[in-house]
C-alpha cells in the first residue's frame, strides 16, 4: 500500500487558479489531489500515514501546459537545417533530452504539433510507460502540408482535398491525438509564403469534417488573414498564431473584425505564440547590448492586433512554439511574461491561461489544469511570488508529476 504524499507550501494557488492560500498543504492519494487544506489543520500524526514534503517559501500552482511543441526540434539558430539533416535517430535523442527538460523546468503537460511520426508517437508511449521522464503528451505527429509547403521535411505531403483527407486517416490509425494542419506558409520553410494560404476552405472543411468523425480536434497554423478567415469558415478548433499579414505587403496586416467575431461566437481557441516573440524581441536586445522589452514597430503592430481580438473576446491558450529559435523547450513561462507585460494583462490571468484555460483548450480541464480535489497531481512550485513579479514564474524548483517528486529544491530526480 503506497502512503498519502503531503506536500506543504507557503503559498498554494487556489482552485480558481486567481489567489493564494496562505500556508496550505496538498494532500494527495495515488496520482490524485484528494483534499487541500490549512497546513495548521494537518493531523497531528499526519507522518505516520503520510510522506510529507514541505517545499517551504515557494509559490505552488498547477503544473503549466504547453500546447504548441515540436519536440524534435533543436531550439537554436541552426533549427531549421538540423530539422532538414537530422536522421530520426538523432531527433529521437532531441526529444528525448526536450521533453526531461520541459518536465523539470514545470510543464507537466505538452501538446506536440508538429514532429515527425516515427519520433512523436515512440516518445509519447515511452513517457506514458515511464521508460523516459517526461511530460504527459497529445501528439499530432506529422502535420499537413502542401509540397514544398510550410515544414514540409517533418510534414505529410498532400495537395488535394482526398490527399489531405487521407493524411488525416493515416495520422488517426497512427494514433494522433489531434490533426494538424498547415493552412498558410511559414517562415521556418524557404518554400513557403506566409503571406498566401496553402489550402482552400473546401479542402480545410474536408479535413475538419473526416477530424470530427473520429472526435479528435483539429489545429491550424496560420499567418496570413485569408488564411485565418478559411479556417475559421472550415471550423478549424484551434488557431496557431493567428496573424494578419496581407497578401500584398502594403499595407502589410489585413485586421477582418467580422472574421473575428465569428471565431468568438465558435469559441474556438487562439494560440498567438506571443512568448516566442517575446524572447526573440529579448534575444535581438540582448545582442545589441539594450535592456527592456520593447517591441519593434513591425511586432507593435501585430500586438495591437492581438489586443483588439482579445478586447473582441477571443480565447486565448499558451504555445511556445517550442523548438523553434528562441523557443527552448523549457521557456513556457515567456509566453505569461508577455501576456503581462505586452497585452497588460494582471499576473492571475496569465498564470490561469498557462494552467487552467489552456487544459480546457486542449481538452483536458477534468484532469489537470488546477489544484482541485479528483484532479490528477501535476504541481510546479515557484521561488518568489509571480503574481506579485510575472518574471518570478521561469524554471521551477521543485516539480511534481502525478503525485511524485521528479524535482526536489532545484535538485533532479529522474
Ligand atoms: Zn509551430
Amino acid at each position: 500500500m503506497s502512503l498519502r504524499k503531503v506536500y506543504l507550501a507557503k503559498r498554494v494557488a487556489n482552485e480558481a487558479v486567481d489567489g493564494w492560500l496562505d500556508d496550505h498543504a496538498v494532500i494527495i492519494d495515488q496520482d490524485r489531489i484528494e483534499s487541500v487544506l490549512p497546513g495548521s489543520h494537518l493531523p497531528r500524526d499526519i507522518a505516520e500515514n503520510a510522506e510529507v514534503h514541505n517545499l517551504g517559501d515557494v509559490s505552488l500552482l498547477p503544473g503549466l501546459i504547453d500546447a504548441h511543441c515540436h519536440m524534435h526540434c533543436s531550439a537554436t539558430a541552426n533549427a531549421l537545417q538540423h530539422a532538414m539533416t537530422d536522421t530520426d535517430q538523432q531527433l529521437t535523442m532531441r526529444a528525448v533530452t526536450a521533453m526531461r527538460r520541459a518536465l523539470l523546468a514545470g510543464t507537466t503537460t505538452i501538446r506536440d504539433i508538429g514532429s515527425r511520426n516515427d519520433v512523436a508517437f515512440p516518445v509519447r508511449e515511452a513517457i506514458k510507460s515511464g521508460t523516459i521522464p517526461g511530460p504527459r503528451l497529445l501528439v499530432s505527429g506529422q502535420p499537413i502540408t502542401i509540397t514544398a509547403g510550410h515544414c514540409w521535411f517533418f510534414s505529410s505531403q498532400a495537395d488535394t482535398t482526398e490527399g489531405v483527407v487521407k493524411a488525416v486517416r493515416t495520422q488517426v490509425r497512427l494514433g494522433a491525438d489531434l490533426i494538424k494542419v498547415m493552412a498558410t506558409g511559414g517562415m521556418f520553410t524557404p518554400t513557403a509564403n506566409p503571406a498566401r494560404p496553402q489550402y482552400s476552405t473546401e479542402t480545410l472543411r474536408e479535413a475538419v469534417e473526416e477530424a470530427e468523425r473520429v472526435g479528435i480536434p483539429i489545429v491550424a497554423h496560420t499567418l496570413a488573414a485569408e488564411g485565418v478567415q478559411r479556417c475559421v469558415e472550415a471550423g478549424v478548433h484551434h488557431h496557431i498564431h493567428a496573424r494578419w499579414r496581407a497578401r500584398d505587403p502594403d499595407p502589410s496586416l489585413d485586421y477582418r473584425p467580422d472574421v473575428v467575431a465569428r471565431l468568438v461566437d465558435l469559441g474556438h481557441w487562439v494560440d498567438p505564440t506571443i512568448g516566442h516573440i517575446y524572447r526573440g524581441t529579448l534575444a535581438s536586445h540582448q545582442s545589441a547590448g539594450r535592456s527592456g522589452s520593447a517591441a519593434s514597430a513591425s511586432t507593435d503592430g501585430h500586438l495591437e492586433l492581438l489586443r483588439r481580438m482579445d478586447e473582441a473576446g477571443v480565447r486565448f491558450t499558451s504555445g511556445l512554439d517550442m523548438g523553434m529559435p528562441h523557443a527552448p523547450h523549457d521557456g513556457t513561462a515567456a509566453n505569461a511574461w508577455a501576456f503581462v507585460d505586452w497585452m497588460g494583462w494582471s499576473p492571475w490571468r496569465a498564470l490561469r491561461t498557462l494552467t487552467r484555460a489552456t487544459s480546457e483548450a486542449i481538452g483536458l480541464g477534468d484532469t489537470v489544469g488546477q489544484i482541485k480535489p479528483g484532479l490528477v497531481a501535476d504541481l510546479a512550485a515557484f521561488d518568489g511570488d509571480p503574481a506579485a513579479d510575472i518574471r518570478q514564474l521561469d524554471i521551477a524548483s521543485s516539480v511534481v508529476q502525478a503525485g511524485d517528486l521528479v524535482k526536489h529544491n532545484q535538485q533532479t530526480l529522474v
